[in-house]
């Protein structure tokens, strides 16, 4: 232990709440030098349809890239920037770039459905949510009709009241809206039903609980929920070519995971789509002649 005086108290600190402490700030500190020297970037995750395996969308992804230290997984930045309020500004960059993006590859004419971008809790309690959302639509001349916004449980059940108004200012604007990580927190069916919701992604916790009985009815149960409340399911996290036949078999339409592929930088994503597009000509091509 180390003994610090301060004043006329002492601090004590082990080993590991200390090095905790100072990894902490370190991020801290490279978050918001990242922010001013533009380190933050978006991949892209598709979203494949498991009965055409067509494209139907992508999750934007943050990726923080240090001069030094190299890639910061989310796992390690996310939850500190959720302390400190930096996730708000995060928030937007990513934001502003997939707005971007998605306005260059619709233009190309690459893609013209939606890209998911995560909410944080922080930023869905902002009060000015709505303004701010429309105004860097407005600058990249994007409209709503583009963009879903994913938000987790526990953002929602907070103040599921006040949760419902924004969602639905939101949803007036024909962004589409879903539950991110579902199962893992607690949702009440009761407010289910009452967010207007587009979505739900089952968590890849149960996923991987498939190769059980009764993790398969697990989503099967999921699967049957959201469908009972006209939403649709994408399965997170999808690897294996056994879990897309069960899936499949459960009628869940969309996967997005390693299976169909990893999050991919902008200019992978773009090669992504040309390929898609060339698969999609070739079937018309087939259909024709
Ligand atoms: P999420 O929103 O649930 O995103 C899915 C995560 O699962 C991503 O991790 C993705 O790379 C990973 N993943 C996708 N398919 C597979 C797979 O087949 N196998 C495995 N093992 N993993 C897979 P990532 O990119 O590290 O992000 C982790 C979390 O960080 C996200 O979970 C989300 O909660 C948060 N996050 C990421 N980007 C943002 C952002 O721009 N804003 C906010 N607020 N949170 C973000
Ligand atoms: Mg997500
Ligand atoms: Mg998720
Ligand atoms: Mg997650």
């Amino acid at each position: 232990y180390h003994a610090k005086q301060q004043g006329n108290r002492y601090l004590f600190f082990n080993d590991t709440m200390n090095r905790q402490a100072v990894k902490r700030l370190q991020i801290e500190n490279l978050m918001r030098f990242g922010l001013k020297e533009d380190h933050f970037c978006v991949f892209y995750q598709p979203k494949m349809n498991t009965e055409t395996g067509e494209l139907v969308g992508m999750e934007a992804l943050v990726r923080f890239i240090t001069p030094n230290k190299g890639l910061i997984s989310p796992a390690q930045f996310i939850p500190i920037a959720e302390e400190t309020g930096q996730i708000i500004e995060i928030g937007e960059v990513v934001l502003d770039k997939a707005c971007a993006d998605v306005k260059r590859w619709l233009n190309q004419g690459l893609f013209s459905g939606r890209v998911a971008v995560n909410l944080s809790a922080k930023q869905f309690a902002l009060p000015d949510l709505t303004a701010r959302i429309d105004a860097i639509l407005q600058k990249h001349a994007l409209p709503s009709y583009f963009l879903e916004l994913e938000i987790t449980e526990g953002t929602v059940m907070d103040d599921p009241k006040e949760a419902i108004a924004i969602m639905k200012s939101l949803s007036a604007r024909g962004i589409h809206l879903a539950i991110d990580d579902f199962g893992t927190g607690y949702s009440s069916l009761a407010y289910l039903k009452q967010f207007p919701l587009n979505t739900l992604k089952v968590d890849k916790a149960f996923v991987d609980d498939m190769a059980t009985e009764r993790g398969r009815n697990m989503v099967d149960s999921i699967v049957t929920i959201a469908h009972n409340l006209d939403l649709s399911v994408v399965a997170e996290g999808v690897e294996y070519a056994e879990q897309v036949d069960i899936l499949s078999e459960l009628n869940c339409e969309t996967i997005q995971g390693y299976y169909y592929s990893k999050p991919l930088s902008a200019e992978h994503f773009e090669e992504f789509l040309a390929k898609q597009q060339g698969r999609q000509t070739n079937k018309l091509t087939l259909v024709k002649s």
